[in-house]
């Protein structure tokens, strides 16, 4: 498998199957009004030492999420070669114009995790798809792809995952899930459309690592402080980099919660315009029919504000942080607690 396809306008200007350190970038066409023959950049590191498994780590998959970001950066600036067995792959920041102007899509509207499997005549976004879907994921033995709520919504700082059908590959993925050693776990469906990065990857059979870092437009010290750590330890969970796997117990932490959002009742949006008031937190438990939040009026105060209650028995995962709201935007997400071994039975 070569770096380069003949038929991609995308090239990587290091050769990613060469042993050692690189830090380098990828190039796809940029055409604006100060450039025609210009390219885009798009850093990208590769650490290869010895025989092992290959992990491929993308941050910034959309722009306004930055807990992944900086974790993927502080990797390529601390991560030292002989600690390595196997490669290292790091796109620290892939939208890279997006996250310049702190928005979860390209400029051009693109959703770039809704642009996989992509083609290489498409726009930009699809040609940079094509590229991770042909070049990198079939490198790949692990795909870690970190987000959070952006700036839209407060997630549960946690790990999360689809639960896939194959059952190595669900087990590898519910343990490379649980060795971030967030205090949370989330199993998501895709509410919103397809086109996924992370499909893609499982579809290629990857063990695939998913974050919903916090968000809300803030990155606290201690989510800071659990991107770098978790994602530090999957790395030594996938048999890439020395150390100690540590685990929930090894640190002297309780088993974490894992909450199940696979029912599509647990996702809430907002039906009207509105100024949205949070009244409980995420991690709070919450019966069905119970208040999670409340949509006021400002052009007509004298109507009462509408409540929206749990439509389910769970835990709140998420919830909206930007209270200026249009119908259709995201209210809040639940989720119900579920054992591991539920999920391999
Ligand atoms: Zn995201």
């Amino acid at each position: 498998m070569s770096a380069t396809l003949v038929d991609s306008p995308v090239t990587c200007t290091i050769d990613l199957m060469a042993p050692g350190r690189q830090v380098g970038r990828l190039q796809l066409p940029k055409i604006t009004n100060t450039g025609g023959w210009a390219s885009s950049f798009v850093p990208i590191a590769c650490f290869a030492n010895g025989d092992g498994p290959t992990v491929l780590i993308s941050g910034g998959n959309h722009g306004d999420e930055y807990e992944g970001q900086i974790a993927a950066l502080r990797l390529i600036q601390e991560l030292e070669l002989e600690d390595v067995t196997g490669r290292i792959v790091v796109i620290p920041v892939i939208s890279m114009d997006a996250s310049k102007a702190n928005t979860r899509m390209w400029p051009s509207g693109a959703n770039f995790n809704r642009s996989f499997p992509g083609r290489p005549d498409g726009p930009p976004n699809e040609q940079l798809a094509d590229y991770l879907t042909r070049v990198l994921f079939p490198l790949a033995d692990t795909v870690i792809d970190m987000h959070s709520g952006g700036r839209t919504a407060w997630f549960l700082p946690c790990s999360h995952m689809h639960v896939v059908d194959e059952p190595t590959q669900r087990k590898g993925m519910l343990e490379g899930m649980q060795a971030w050693n967030s205090d949370w776990h989330f199993l998501y469906i895709d509410v919103n459309g397809t086109g996924l990065l992370p499909v893609e990857a499982e579809e290629q059979g990857k063990i695939v690592i998913t974050t919903e870092l916090g968000g809300g437009g803030r990155v606290p010290a201690p989510v800071h402080q659990l991107a770098w750590s978790g994602l530090t330890n999957v790395l030594r969970h996938q048999g890439v980099l020395a150390g100690e796997v540590q685990t929930r117990a090894s640190l002297g932490l309780p088993e974490a919660a894992i909450l199940d959002g696979r029912d599509p009742a647990n996702y809430v949006i907002c039906e009207e315009d509105g100024i949205f008031e949070g009244l409980i937190e995420p991690g709070v438990t919450v019966a069905a029919g119970e208040p999670v939040a409340r949509l006021w009026f400002p052009t007509t105060p004298e109507r009462e504000p509408t409540v929206l209650r749990a439509p389910l028995d769970g835990v709140l995962a998420c919830i909206r942080s930007i209270p200026a709201t249009e119908a259709g935007d995201g209210a809040f997400t639940l989720g119900q607690p579920i054992r591991p071994d539920q999920l391999l039975a």
